[in-house]
């Protein structure tokens, strides 16, 4: 996703990481036809189709995609985007694919015209052409790769070129998790971690994870700290408050461009309507991820309304921000 995660995050997420259909909370309907789909090409014996997973980062989409593979009982190759930088660097990786075997590559958006362009004919026909040699004595050899999926994940797939975008035969997008999932999340993840959470305190955590699995765990792992240095060992709703005050996590979980974006519309632009691009100007970010990441967020925690003449602020984007609305508002 673009995020940098440390080795010792990455070490975490891994030990949460749902490895089965079964263990993964949320996405009901995501969930439902993909694995219809996995079972059908298991069935006939042929690769999964290509799959875009699309949406917010942290959500799911590499979790979704190791879980793909393992029901396929096939091995998956992970890379993204902005790692590949030439035709053969993608080459190295198909040609070494088992067939049926997954291709990952995230923030498929980031491809460079050169190397997406390469992608085309093996995904299409499972072909792709070398250069041998090079000078005058080079030319270019057309060779065959083993059946395989390839499952992009992107932020943006806006971004996406529409012949990419063409080439996928399924096409999902993951939907941020309301506070019921993000509370099962919650407690599995503590459950795997050995540390007993009471129930209002994995609710609480859930609430002010911006409808993220990632960050409600991330959440968890710092409360963890504090339950085992201030309490006795148990995450409990006291010590989940004092925690989250402490890590400066908003009573909604907004994070810091949730609020610029909130906070510009209401002082620069008197709580609007106006336009994403102007936003975006304005709070240094670009255009299409407040379009992705951010506003989808705001918009269904009704911070933000779309408008036909832009982005307003709601009534609840003043209160959060403790400015008083204009009387208009009521
Ligand atoms: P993305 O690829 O969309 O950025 P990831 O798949 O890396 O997101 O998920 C981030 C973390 O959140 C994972 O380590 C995983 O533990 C957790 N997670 C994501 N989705 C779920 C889910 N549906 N159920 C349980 N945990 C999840």
């Amino acid at each position: 996703d673009g995020e940098d995660l440390n080795p010792e995050e990455v070490e975490f997420e891994k030990a949460l990481r749902p490895l089965s259909f079964d263990d993964f909370t949320g996405q009901a309907k995501v969930v439902e036809n993909i694995k219809i789909f996995v079972q059908a090409a298991k069935q006939r014996e042929e690769p999964l189709d290509h799959v875009l997973l699309h949406g917010p980062p942290g959500l799911g989409k590499t979790t979704l995609s190791h879980i793909i593979s393992n029901e396929l009982n096939s091995s998956i190759k992970v890379t993204s985007g902005p790692v590949l930088d030439k035709p053969g660097d993608l080459a190295g990786l198909l040609t070494n694919l088992e067939p049926n075997d997954v291709l990952f590559i995230d923030e498929i958006h980031r491809l460079n015209a050169v190397v997406e362009e390469y992608l085309y004919s093996a995904m299409e026909d499972y072909k792709i052409d070398i250069m041998l040699d090079s000078g005058p004595s080079a030319r270019s050899v057309q060779i065959g790769l083993n059946p395989f999926t390839l499952i992009g994940a992107t932020t943006r797939s806006g971004l996406l070129t529409s012949p990419l975008r063409a080439r996928f035969g399924i096409n999902a997008r993951l939907e941020y998790y309301d506070s019921g999932l993000l509370t099962s999340i919650v407690k599995r993840s503590s459950s795997i971690l050995g540390m007993p959470i009471e129930e209002n305190a994995a609710l609480e955590l859930a609430r002010r994870s911006r409808g993220t699995p990632r960050i409600a765990n991330n959440l968890l792992r710092r409360t963890r700290d504090f339950a085992q240095i201030k309490g006795n060992g148990t995450i409990t709703k006291a010590i989940t408050t004092f925690a989250l005050e402490a890590l400066d996590v908003d009573a909604h979980g907004l994070d810091e461009m949730d609020n610029r974006i909130l906070s510009t519309i209401i002082e620069k632009f008197k709580g609007g309507p106006v336009g994403i691009s102007t936003i975006a100007t304005a709070c240094g970010e670009e255009a299409d991820t407040i379009e992705e990441v951010y506003e989808p967020f705001l918009i269904k925690e009704g911070f933000l309304k779309r408008t036909s003449r832009g982005r307003e602020a709601t009534e609840l984007a003043y209160k959060h921000l403790k400015i008083v609305p204009p009387s208009r508002m009521g």
